[in-house]
């Protein structure tokens, strides 16, 4: 069987998944922003079974959200998000995709809860390189004038 492993950003929490991942996906809700601190998270899902902590089970933090019968997993050390459980589905769990550096066996070719992406987030925008910055690109498209740019979003197809 081919395995995955996946660290935090401090390398102290090492996992392990069986591959291929059950699925992979970008997730754009809001709740995910705020969690991973990102305009949107690729995910991995997993069966619990073909997940193992390698290395450093006592470092990671948890929170519980009674409410929504969600568990979030951190290394304690350094705050990366590690593990996402969701009370509906008990014998799945969503790992970051970003965890892994080498290949899950999925790609993340599904995006859900797209309509709730932020104004902000990147979308294939073109980009060119800033002078004087080497490796910085950016979207130097002239803005809209608010009554244009409020009458393309109000039209615009959802
Ligand atoms: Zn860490």
């Amino acid at each position: 069987m081919t395995r995955a492993t996946g660290e935090c950003a401090c390398g102290k929490v090492k996992l392990e998944v069986d591959v291929p991942v059950f699925w992979a996906w970008h997730d754009h809700s809001e709740k995910t922003r705020r969690a991973q601190g990102c305009a949107y998270a690729t995910y991995v899902g997993v069966w619990k079974s073909k997940l193992r902590v390698v290395k450093g089970a006592k470092s990671i933090a948890a929170h519980e959200d009674k409410k929504h019968k969600t568990v979030r997993s951190f290394c304690g050390i350094c705050g990366t998000p590690l593990m996402y459980e969701r009370g509906h589905s008990p014998k799945m769990i969503n790992l970051p995709r970003a965890l892994f550096s080498g290949r899950v066996g999925r790609e993340p070719r599904y995006h859900l809860a797209v309509d709730a992406a932020p104004e902000w987030a990147y979308r294939m925008e073109p980009l060119v390189p800033l002078k004087g910055y080497p490796g910085v690109m950016w979207d130097r498209r002239k803005r809209k004038p608010k009554d244009e740019a409020l009458e393309d979003f109000l039209t615009r197809s959802p």
